[in-house]
């Protein structure tokens, strides 16, 4: 075997949900990457429309100028609190090379988003899979070191990541929750993951606000689902500016200019326009309430979603097989391997006509 061979990095990469070609056309239903089902904004075609190509000429923003300023006046905090990326996988990426290098372990949950594994395994961080309660629930006092006497500290982690809500539960943990994780860990950057959050339907659910209480929080959001941006690959994340600065630091010794031009653009008008951002959500919650009533109907249960799936498990039916029947009819749900949830599906809310033609074509597979 030639050197080179051997030289070559070995990683497990992240498998992303399939994206059908087709996609989008016709019959198919797609449910399976949590995209939203409805179009983004009027406001994002319309700058689109009006986009001066010459532009396309120079170098874009470095830092996302025109999209950090719109969020700093939607959450009401200064510039410097902002680093945006092109997706939150990107922004979550650069968060691990930046906050994980000690040789503690990062901890998170054994369920969850499965790309935290993916980054620990690339930028080479120790990490340690906590598993979470019978009900699917993270347990706190997992995340929690235990103070022995004379405050000596064991177990001490490197870090510690979550998804809230989590993937692909759905469930959602109160800010109470998420703040005792951050107080009681001053040594460590806590990275919340908040892709499904819009979709909360508690008030007052996202950490943003906490940052500015801790400096070792560091709270992500994306556009690809409640902004109906997946295609556009925009993320952000929100910490105090000593967090923002070192996110910065390890961006520009790798790729300065991350964000194109457009993104940057039709990003900043998707900010603009917050009631249609809002009635969107709605609708979305609207959606996901009666589906998991007309899937309960069916037989199955379903955790108490926050997010814009459901997930989902039927007593009498293998999750598998209900995967395999639903693509003969055209419908692509999602379905993880992973030992305890390898029965379940995760279902990602559409129109009302798609989750209607769901549970016809699932009540139609369990009658047979
Ligand atoms: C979808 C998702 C992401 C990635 O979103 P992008 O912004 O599209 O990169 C990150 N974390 C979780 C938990 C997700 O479900």
């Amino acid at each position: 075997m030639a050197g080179w061979r051997e030289n070559i990095r070995k990683v497990t990469p992240y498998v992303p949900g399939e994206q059908p070609k087709q996609a989008g056309q016709g019959r198919l239903i797609k449910l399976n990457t949590n995209e939203n089902p409805y179009p983004p904004t009027p406001e994002v075609a319309e700058c689109l429309k009006k986009m001066d190509t010459e532009a396309f000429r120079l170098y874009p923003n470095t830092d996302a100028a025109p999209i950090v300023e719109e969020l700093a006046k939607r959450f009401g905090l200064p510039q410097e609190c902002f680093f945006v990326g092109v997706g939150s996988d990107d922004v979550l990426a650069a968060a691990f090379q930046t906050f994980f290098s000690g040789t503690k372990p990062v901890l998170f949950p054994d369920i969850t988003y499965s790309f935290y594994e993916v980054w620990a395994g690339l930028y080479r961080v120790p990490y340690r899979k906590l598993p979470l309660d019978g009900q699917f629930r993270i347990r706190a006092e997992d995340y929690i070191p235990v103070k022995r006497e004379k405050g000596l500290k064991k177990d001490g982690n490197g870090g510690i990541v979550l998804a809230n809500p989590n993937a692909p539960t759905g469930i959602f943990e109160p800010l109470s929750f998420v703040e005792q994780i951050v107080s009681q860990n001053p040594d460590s950057v806590v990275i919340v993951d908040e892709a499904y959050i819009d979709f909360v339907t508690m008030p007052k659910a996202s950490a943003i606000f906490l940052t500015q209480k801790y400096e070792n929080l560091l709270v992500v959001q994306t556009f690809s689902k409640s902004r109906s941006m997946a295609g556009m690959r925009i993320g952000y994340a929100v910490g105090q500016p000593e967090l923002i600065a070192a996110l910065n630091a390890v961006k520009f010794s790798w790729n300065s200019y991350t964000m194109n031009l457009p993104a940057q653009l039709l990003g900043a008008a998707s900010l603009r326009a917050e009631e249609y951002f809002k009635e969107t959500i709605a609708k979305v919650i609207a959606t996901r309430e009666r589906s998991r009533a007309r899937l309960e109907e069916l037989g199955f249960s379903c955790t108490d979603s926050q997010a814009n799936f459901l997930f989902v498990t039927h007593p009498a039916a293998k999750a598998e097989d209900l995967l395999a029947e639903l693509r003969k009819e055209d419908i692509i749900v999602r379905h993880f391997g992973a030992d305890r949830i390898r029965n379940y599906l995760r279902i990602t809310v559409g129109t009302d006509e798609e989750m209607e033609r769901l549970v016809a074509c699932l009540g139609e597979i369990l009658r047979n």
